[in-house]
C-alpha cells in the first residue's frame, strides 16, 4: 500500500521520462529494508549477508555494505563480484565446486561451504591452507512449504547432508568432521519465523552433537524479515535459543528481504486489441519470460500500479515475444489504457535482473537508480551488442 503512495508522488516526475523497459530501483526503499536488518544485527549480534543470487545490482553495494555484514555467493562469479564491490565477509556455497576454480574461491572467500563430505575430502584442505573457514550444508529433512521446485528438503533433494549420512561419517571418516568449522542450512522460501522455529527445533534434535563442535551456523535465506507481517520478535527468540544452548556465531543470508518492494519494472503499452469476453489483450515492451521469469516459474501475478478490483477497463498484459504463455496477468483499471501509457510492475528488484535473458532477441531492461532526492540515474543500458555477444 505504502509503495502505491510513493509512486503516486513520483510517477509523473520519473516514470514518464525513462526509457522502457527498465528496472527502477529506489535507494529510499532499499534503505528502509536495510535499516530493519541492521537493527536486528545490533539487537541480536546475528550477522546478515546479502544473498547475491537474488539481487546483484552492485551499484548499490556501497550502500548495502554500510548496513550488512557481507555477502553470500553461489559460486566463483558471484564471489568475485562481492570481492570487487562489497567490503565485508565473503561466503560461498555451491552444490559442487570445480577443481579448476576452488583455488581462487578459497583465496577470496573466507567462508567456503560444501554440500557433501566428498567435497570436504577433496577441497577443504585448500580452504584451510588459506586459513579460511570450512562449512558443511546439512539437510534437516523438514519441509515447511509446498513449492516442490523451491524445497531443498524433498525426499530426492541433492542439497545438503542428511543426518544418516552424517552418522555414517562419524564412524567411517571422523577426520573429515574435524575439518568442519560451521554448518549451513537453507530450507525456507518466502517464509515467516514460525517455519524457521520448527526447523530449528528439528535441527537441534538431530544435530545437537555437531552444534557443540562448531563455531558458527548459517540459517540460510527465505526469511521475509522486511515484510509487514513478519514476526521479528519470534526470530529474535529463535536466535536467543541457539545462542543460549550453543557457543555459536549465527548468520542469516536472505536475498528477498534485502530488496523486497524496492524496485519496479516499467513498460510501455504498444498495442491494445479488441476485447475477447470483455478483456483486451495488451502488448507491452516487457516480457514475463525474459524480464520477470518468476512470474511463470513460481507462478504468480505481480502487482501493477493502478490495478483495482473489478475496474471497468479490463486487460490481459502480454509481451512482444512469440511465446503464447508470455502473459503477465489480467488487470483492471478505472481508466482506459492508451498506446504509449506506462505499466508499472511492483516488487521487481528481486530475482529479475539476475535471471533475465534475451529470448526472441528481446532487449534487456535498462537499470535505473533513484536517489533519496528522487533524482534518477540510468546506471546501465543494453544494446544489440549485448544480445549478439552471448551468441557466437
Ligand atoms: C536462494 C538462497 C538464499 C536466498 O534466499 P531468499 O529466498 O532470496 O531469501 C540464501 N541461501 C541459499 C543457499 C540460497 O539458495
Amino acid at each position: 500500500m505504502k509503495i502505491g503512495l510513493i509512486l503516486q508522488m513520483l510517477s509523473k516526475e520519473i516514470f514518464n521520462f525513462i526509457p522502457t523497459p527498465s528496472y527502477v530501483i529506489f535507494e529510499s526503499l532499499l534503505k528502509k529494508n536495510l535499516q530493519i536488518l541492521s537493527t536486528l544485527q545490533d539487537e541480536t549480534s546475528v550477522k546478515i549477508l546479502l544473498a547475491q543470487k537474488c539481487f546483484s545490482m552492485f551499484y548499490f553495494y556501497p550502500l548495502i555494505e554500510k548496513y550488512l555484514s557481507g555477502t553470500a555467493a553461489s559460486g566463483l562469479f558471484e564471489a568475485k563480484l562481492a570481492k570487487e564491490f562489497f567490503h565485508g565477509e565473503n561466503h560461498v556455497f555451491a552444490p559442487a565446486y570445480k577443481s579448476e576454480e576452488i583455488e581462487e574461491i578459497a583465496a577470496i572467500c573466507e567462508h567456503v561451504i560444501f554440500n557433501s563430505f566428498r567435497q570436504v575430502e577433496k577441497f577443504a584442505g585448500i580452504v584451510k591452507k588459506n586459513s579460511h573457514q570450512v562449512g558443511l550444508r546439512i539437510n534437516p529433512e523438514h519441509s515447511t512449504q509446498t513449492h516442490a521446485i523451491y524445497d531443498p528438503c524433498s525426499p530426492t533433494s541433492r542439497l545438503g547432508v542428511r543426518f544418516n549420512e552424517f552418522e555414517k561419517i562419524v564412524e567411517t571418516q571422523p577426520e573429515l568432521l574435524k575439518m568442519i568449522d560451521g554448518l549451513h542450512m537453507h530450507t525456507l522460501c518466502e517464509q515467516n519465523s514460525d517455519a524457521l522455529d520448527e526447523t530449528v527445533d528439528v535441527l537441534i534434535k538431530k544435530f545437537d552433537r555437531q552444534l557443540r563442535n562448531i563455531s558458527w551456523i548459517n540459517l540460510g535465506g527465505g526469511h521475509l524479515i522486511t515484510k509487514n507481517d513478519y514476526d521479528i520478535d519470534r526470530l529474535k527468540r529463535i536466535i536467543k535459543k541457539l545462542q543460549n544452548n550453543y557457543d555459536l556465531k549465527i548468520y542469516l543470508e536472505p536475498g528477498e528481504a534485502i530488496a523486497l518492494n524496492a524496485g519496479f519494472l516499467v513498460a510501455t503499452v504498444l498495442e491494445i486489441h479488441q476485447p475477447i469476453n470483455g478483456i483486451s489483450n495488451v502488448i507491452i515492451d516487457a516480457s514475463a519470460a525474459c524480464h520477470m521469469p518468476d512470474v511463470l516459474e513460481m507462478p504468480y501475478r505481480p502487482a501493477v500500479v493502478g490495478d483495482i478490483p473489478n475496474g471497468k477497463f479490463k486487460y490481459r498484459l502480454g509481451s512482444m515475444t512469440c511465446l503464447a504463455g508470455d502473459v503477465i496477468g489480467e488487470y483492471s483499471f478505472d481508466k482506459p489504457l492508451n498506446e504509449g501509457d506506462k505499466i508499472i510492475f511492483e516488487d521487481m528488484a528481486i530475482y529479475t535482473m539476475v535471471k533475465n535473458n534475451t529470448f526472441n532477441g528481446m532487449p534487456l531492461p535498462s537499470i535505473i537508480a533513484v536517489d533519496e532526492n528522487n533524482n534518477f540515474k540510468i546506471v546501465r543500458e543494453f544494446s544489440y551488442e549485448d544480445f549478439k555477444n552471448r551468441l557466437s
